[in-house]
């Protein structure tokens, strides 16, 4: 057994695992982390920074890079053809970031992590967690790296492995939930759109939806259902879909595509986010539809709560803070999963009827000015205050 003289390991470099090693390094509580990978993943996945989480990541120094990097984004419309059902402003939130920032993932994790090494953290690579054992006082946590296994104690252990965590299976921590049917798509792409590059625009129809979001660079992210989706959509696969799904002016072509790829959705919460030792951060502890964009910032939110949760329990001894934590994050995972469970439902119903009475529906509400504002409020996760 190797000692450590860090209280704290993280399991996982995602954007939660890296939030959460440079937080605590910025409140004097260097933690040690773990990676399987050799190398950080390098796709651009997560797009959307939300603006609460630009606000949690004030403090830490991050939040004007972000901003240099990613694009401004004010406007969410969903649309119907040439028919806009709901437009949605994030103009006229209280924030100091009333926008959304599209910023893909590789690149939130590099400005990420060059902030922890600058703290005087990293990541150690390659470094598979293989098991994990409470003692109740401490954790025993073993892992691989190279051709040796190694163990370490440490008194604290907090899993940011993602959805597959081995840490959340070690811990006996039950992650409840179920799947969508529907397989979707994905697609970076540079192409000539009619929209104004200031909208992400959701377009339900009666063939599935379809969302595009600018990025920097030119570029945009599209996502759609697609029955029996191949495993790297083709251009000619996402051209289709826009010309049946998207607006009805203008002609849609697509010149290159930077990335391709199909998944499926889950939606699952722990039953606890610390059980001992033992705590869960992150996709580690609720996986849900990407509708919203809401994963990876919750993760990150997660992460910097849980910092100063943990650098008040070390400090003081006292663990109420972490319970604390533990009772407001799983309430906002709840309340995420349902929110992008509703709109994903509402989004792929599959019969006209349904379909018909929903765009009637949406359109009546989503001209409500009252609940304009609610919806750019929950999708900026300015509720979690
Ligand atoms: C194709 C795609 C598109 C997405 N689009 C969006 C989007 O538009 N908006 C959004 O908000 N979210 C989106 N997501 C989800 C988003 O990427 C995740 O919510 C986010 O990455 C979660 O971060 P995390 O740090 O909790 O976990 P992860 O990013 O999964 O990181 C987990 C880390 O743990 C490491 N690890 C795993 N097991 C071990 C082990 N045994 N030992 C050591 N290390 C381990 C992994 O190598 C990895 O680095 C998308 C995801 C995918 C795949």
């Amino acid at each position: 057994m190797e000692t450590t003289s860090q209280d704290v390991v993280i399991v996982g470099a995602g954007p939660t695992g890296l939030a959460l090693g440079a937080e605590l390094r910025r409140l004097g509580t260097p933690a040690l982390i773990l990676d399987k990978l050799a190398a950080g993943a390098n796709t651009s996945r997560a797009v959307v920074v939300h603006a609460r989480t630009l606000e949690v990541l004030e403090p830490l120094g991050v939040t004007s890079e972000l901003l240099q990097e990613g694009l401004i984004v004010p406007i969410f419309r969903i649309r119907h053809g040439g028919r806009i059902l709901v437009n949605v402003t994030f103009k006229d939130l209280n924030t100091k970031y009333p926008f959304t920032l599209m910023c893909p993932q590789d690149r939130t994790e590099a400005i990420l992590l060059r902030r922890l090494v600058s703290l005087g953290g990293a990541v150690e690579r390659p470094c598979k967690v293989v098991n994990v054992r409470d003692f109740g006082t401490d954790v025993e946590v073993q892992f691989q790296t190279d051709a040796l296994t190694r163990k370490l104690r440490p008194k604290w252990l907090v899993g940011c492995d993602g959805m597959h965590s081995v840490v959340r299976d070690h811990a006996y921590i039950p992650f409840e939930g179920g799947s969508y049917d529907e397989s979707f798509v994905l697609a970076d792409v540079q192409m000539d759109w009619p929209l104004d590059r200031q909208e992400v625009s959701l377009f339900f129809s009666g063939t599935g939806l379809v969302l595009v979001a600018p990025l920097p660079d030119n570029r945009f992210r599209i996502v759609a259902t697609m029955a029996g989706a191949p495993a790297e959509p083709s251009i000619a696969d996402i051209e289709a879909i826009l010309k049946q799904r998207g607006p009805e002016d203008g002609v849609v072509s697509i010149r290159r595509m930077l990335w391709s790829s199909r998944f499926h959705i889950q939606h699952r919460v722990v039953k606890n986010m610390r059980r001992g030792n033992i705590l869960l951060a992150g996709d580690a502890a609720h996986i849900h539809s990407p509708a919203g964009g809401q994963g990876m910032n919750t993760g990150i939110q997660d992460a910097v709560s849980l910092a100063a949760a943990l650098h008040s329990t070390l400090a003081s001894g006292n663990d109420a803070p972490l319970n604390a934590w533990q009772e407001k994050r799983l309430k906002i995972a709840h309340s995420v999963v349902e929110m992008t469970d509703r709109m994903t439902k509402l989004a792929t119903s599959s019969s006209a009827a349904v379909q018909m009475l929903r765009n009637v529906a949406v359109e009546i509400i989503g001209n409500i000015p009252f609940a304009q504002h609610a919806l750019a409020q929950s999708l900026s996760e300015l509720d979690n205050r």
